[in-house]
């Protein structure tokens, strides 16, 4: 067990409400009003921020390559802007809902104001399955997509970037749709994109970087050697491999990994440079697991959260540690990888049991920091060298993590509590000094 001195000293008594939430947008809601008590802010502010702004809804008609027609339906939800644009990725997968993009909107309005970042949230998604589209039915879909949001879009309104089912390809599509109809190259209206096209050095792996970075702040936050570290990585798309790869390069034994085709496990420590990451290859991590000695393929996957290791890293999907496997949590130290990996009544029921979850609007904030510098490059048409991208993320990373220390030490809450508190803060004094209109 770890030796800490602060903590989720806070106790939690479990209640009869605190029913599995099954959206993202009741979780978002639940955690706003736990962290809310910690605070005193005007509950006027509190209650606007339940509600996003806006839900833009489109219908995205796309022709498939067969010549028939398919009607999509797309979200964007801007939940905040009193910071500054909207900003958050564009999702494309077939199970989200209205709901789930809201409660991801609302978590990028935290993120963006634990990292001090100039500003607000916001989430589009397409209701599709991108395995089932050809290349050139995906880059249809999302030059329909870029044109039916294009009027809510823009350097200084709202500012989407990749997310789950999309990539810096996607984000290339959506910013020359967006410039051919404004009749200017704007690069500055997304961020995510390649580097020849205003894209930044450093964006694609930085959402596993600063999990990696606050992993290692974490274990040292807790007298855990970096140096031996064990740790297990559930998803290994971008966020879960550059995460474990960097936590590999740092000395940290990455036990067990896993992707949506299965898991491998080797006590000894895998070799994550020499597992492919989803995109590059699926079903790598099974295929080293059956080709490598000493290392065995694991049937679930999801299971490998489990395994009694220092610190598991959840970065697959959402509600993946819920009320019915956070008893089974042997860690003392979670890292959330994934947005929303932990349900409600788990991060109650694992704060009982004193483990530390560090939550994803620290630990995965990486991406939207380096979309920042992104879009800071593109408006003053400068570049930044990859060092320069990781010495100020780096910086950044840690001015958050001790921001969101200071409150964990000070009023002796968990980590989600306290990166809330950080964030509400800002959001609230700014609101405050903003005032409502009329
Ligand atoms: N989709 C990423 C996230 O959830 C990045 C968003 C951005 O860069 O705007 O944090």
């Amino acid at each position: 067990m770890s030796t800490g001195t602060a903590g989720t000293g806070e106790k939690r008594v479990a209640t009869d409400e605190q029913q599995e939430p099954e959206s993202a947008l009741e979780t978002a809601r639940r955690q706003l009003e736990h962290a809310a008590a910690h605070l005193d802010v005007d509950p006027g502010v509190i209650e606007r921020l339940k509600h996003p702004t806006t839900v833009h809804h489109v219908a995205v008609p796309l022709e498939r390559d067969d010549g028939s027609v398919e009607v999509f339906t797309g979200y964007r939800a801007q939940h905040d802007d009193v910071r500054g644009p909207y900003k958050g990725g564009l999702r494309f997968h077939p199970d989200v809902s209205e709901e789930e993009c809201v409660g991801l909107s609302m978590w990028m309005t935290w993120k963006c104001a634990v990292m001090d970042l100039p500003f607000g949230g916001g989430k589009g998604v397409v209701v599709v399955n991108p395995k089932e589209l050809s290349t050139n039915e995906k880059e249809r879909l999302t030059r329909r997509f870029a044109e039916e949001l294009r009027k809510f879009v823009g350097p200084k309104k709202d500012i989407p970037a990749p997310d789950m089912g999309t990539d810096a390809q996607t984000m290339a599509w959506f910013m020359d749709a967006y410039s051919m109809q404004e009749g200017e190259t704007i690069p500055g209206v997304v961020t995510g994109k390649p580097p020849v096209v205003g894209g930044s050095e450093g964006r694609e792996e930085a959402p596993g970087r600063s999990v990696a970075i606050i992993t290692r702040e974490a274990a040292e936050y807790y007298d855990y050697d970096p140096h031996g570290l064990t740790v297990v990585v559930q998803g290994y798309g971008s966020v879960g491999a550059n995460a474990a790869r960097l936590l590999d390069d740092w000395g940290a034994d990455v036990v067990a990994v896993s992707d949506s085709g299965g898991a491998v496990h080797d006590q000894t420590a895998l070799d994550t440079h020499a597992i492919s990451s989803f995109a590059e290859q699926p079903n790598a991590v099974t295929d080293y697991g059956a080709d490598t000695d000493g290392a065995n393929v694991l049937d679930e996957g999801r299971d490998i959260i489990e395994l009694d290791v220092d610190v598991p890293i959840p970065a697959a999907v959402g509600n993946v540690i819920t009320v019915d496997n956070a008893t089974d949590i042997r860690a003392d130290i979670v890292v959330e990888g994934a947005n929303g990996p932990t349900t409600f009544a788990a991060d109650e029921t694992l704060a009982e049991r004193g483990v530390h979850v560090i939550p994803d609007i620290l630990a995965n904030a990486g991406g939207v920091t380096v979309s920042y510098f992104e879009w800071l490059q593109d408006i003053n048409r400068r570049t930044w060298t990859l060092e320069q991208i990781h010495s100020e993320l780096e910086s950044e990373m840690l001015s958050a993590w001790d921001a969101v220390r200071t409150e964990v030490e000070a009023k002796e809450i968990t980590w989600r509590d306290a990166a809330y508190v950080v964030a509400l803060d800002r959001i609230a004094e700014a609101k405050s000094v903003r005032g409502l209109w009329p």
